[in-house]
């Protein structure tokens, strides 16, 4: 059986079901594969096979602890018809390069393709495990974790599902997402601060050992929906991998042919599950981690340092505006030659001084990722070119991906397939693709779907069309330093 371990080497080694309850492990560290497994079919034998099957698979050969009924349960639970697409994840070509469409769940972002399943697996895990604590999951969000989460958890027995978001860093369909969300185990928060001072205060809560103490006496156990979670990473790996035979399918390459991924990044989840798809026997060349101006990770690719001390901007992609990239803790542990010793010393370092250095061997393994990063103006003119040239409308984070990956084949002439992640639907971020389209009028951002489903000739995604005359169920917004004192209102402690 898999164990799952800590990046940090002294949390307790776990199986899949009880890292997905715990969230993070004792010593703070993330969970990670203690072996990665290996593809569980030839690609090209999955050809024309439905994307459940593939995730099935998938997700089965890493959480080996659940049965195979338990697993396909999960799967058929999650990807059925709250999915506004055949088969889920449809594969759309434009100016030769594959854009992935991952946003056509509930929530119209990709954040649904492991948030729709994490909430089976994590209820299948509680049973598993005889866990008798009520599941308090806590959430921080940049705008779509918070949405997918609430979907995802909503009215789910035995869980209360927790989001603070900030304020005014997310999109007007983002916040009346939040703010409207029906169940009545949901909790929503907007908190004066923006995405890091969210994901530091969430992250404090877990760290308090105290309040830990008095919510296990109350018989609650927190547990997390970002993709802190393995629970949500796993999922991810499967549409690397489904992506692939998919490109197959369509004669664009050959089982075994190269490919590249290009992945517009904020927390570093969705690119670190394209790297364990490598690491399972998926050909990829470069990885190619997009940002917008918060562009942390691009230096970091570039020059071996990560360095937080900087300006933190709000852009049009504003589930990409972090600083503190989590996931990016894993792959230190893997490119250290899986040291927890050595990840453990960075991420004191960064907690102490803000930034860390890595070692020149490090970058060596570094050498498959690519950085860049595209500004405002670059992220509109990609919006623009590509509905001009081909009809394509995008959202602002794929446009930013799509901007990143076009300078990067002009510079390297490295024309390899690629596939771009296509992350939200440009309806949940109508204000600024109008604008890049040139066709902003005054209206309000939640009055412009209907205009840009004529300009775009794709109907409106429910997530959307619903929102208008939905009533607003959740208006709090707190200090940073409130947030444990609202989880305590509502929990009674
Ligand atoms: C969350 C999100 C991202 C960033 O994904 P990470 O896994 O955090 O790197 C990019 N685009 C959209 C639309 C998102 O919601």
């Amino acid at each position: 059986m898999i164990r799952y371990i800590s990046t940090r080497g002294r949390g307790e080694p776990r199986t899949a079901a009880s890292a997905v309850i715990k969230g993070i492990s004792e010593d703070k560290g993330l969970f990670v594969p203690e072996t990665v497994p290996g593809l569980p079919f030839k690609p090209a034998d999955m050809v024309g096979r439905k994307y459940k099957d593939v995730a099935r698979a998938v997700i089965a050969a890493f959480f080996d602890d659940y049965t195979e009924e338990e697993i396909q349960s999960c799967v058929d639970g999650a990807y059925d018809n709250k999915f506004e697409a055949e088969d889920i994840v449809p594969v759309k070509e434009a100016g030769g390069v594959h854009f992935l469409e991952l946003y056509h769940g509930r929530t119209a972002a990709f954040k649904d393709m492991a948030l729709s399943i994490l909430p089976y697996l994590m209820t299948t895990a509680v049973r598993k495990e005889n866990e008798d604590k009520k599941i308090v999951i806590l959430t921080a969000t940049s705008g779509d974790t918070g949405k997918a989460a609430l979907e995802g958890f909503a009215d789910v027995e035995g869980t209360e599902i927790i989001v603070f978001y900030p304020s005014t860093g997310v999109s007007e369909v983002q916040k009346r997402q939040m703010t409207t969300q029906e169940g009545a185990n949901t909790h929503v928060f907007g908190i004066r601060g923006n995405f890091d001072d969210a994901q530091t205060g969430v992250k404090k809560i877990f760290d308090d050992q105290a309040f830990n103490e008095e919510l296990m006496a109350a018989g609650c156990r927190l547990s997390s929906a970002n993709s802190i979670n393995i629970g949500r990473l796993i999922p991810q790996v499967a549409y690397y991998v489904y992506g692939y035979i998919r490109l197959i399918g369509q004669g664009v390459i050959r089982d075994g042919d190269p490919v590249n991924i290009v992945v517009p990044t904020g927390n570093f989840g969705n690119i670190l599950a394209s790297y364990y798809a490598s690491l399972m026997g998926i050909p990829v060349k470069k990885f190619i981690c997009a940002s917008n101006r918060n562009k942390i990770l691009t230096d970091f690719i570039n020059t071996g340092v990560y360095d937080t001390h900087r300006e933190f901007h709000v852009t049009c992609s504003p589930s990409m505006d972090i600083l503190i990239s989590s996931n990016l803790e894993r792959l230190i542990y893997h490119i250290s030659g899986d040291s927890s010793k050595a990840c453990a010393l960075f991420m004191k370092d960064l907690k102490e001084t803000g930034k860390y250095n890595i070692t020149d061997q490090m970058r060596e393994q570094l050498s498959d990722f690519v950085g860049g990063y595209a500004t405002e103006e670059q992220t509109a003119e990609e919006i623009r070119m590509l509905y001009d040239k081909y009809g394509y409308v995008i959202d602002p984070h794929t446009a930013v991906a799509s901007s990143v990956y076009r300078r990067y084949r002009a510079e390297s002439g490295d024309f390899t397939p690629a596939v771009i992640d296509s992350t939200a639907s440009p309806f949940k971020f109508e204000g600024s693709v109008m604008k890049a389209l040139g066709r902003k009028t005054d209206l309000p951002d939640l009055e412009l779907a209907d205009q840009l489903s004529e300009v775009a000739g794709v109907s409106v995604p429910k997530a959307v069309s619903d929102l208008k005359d939905a009533p607003i169920m959740h208006d709090i917004v707190c200090d940073r330093k409130d947030m444990e004192k609202e989880v305590r209102k509502f929990l009674g402690i």
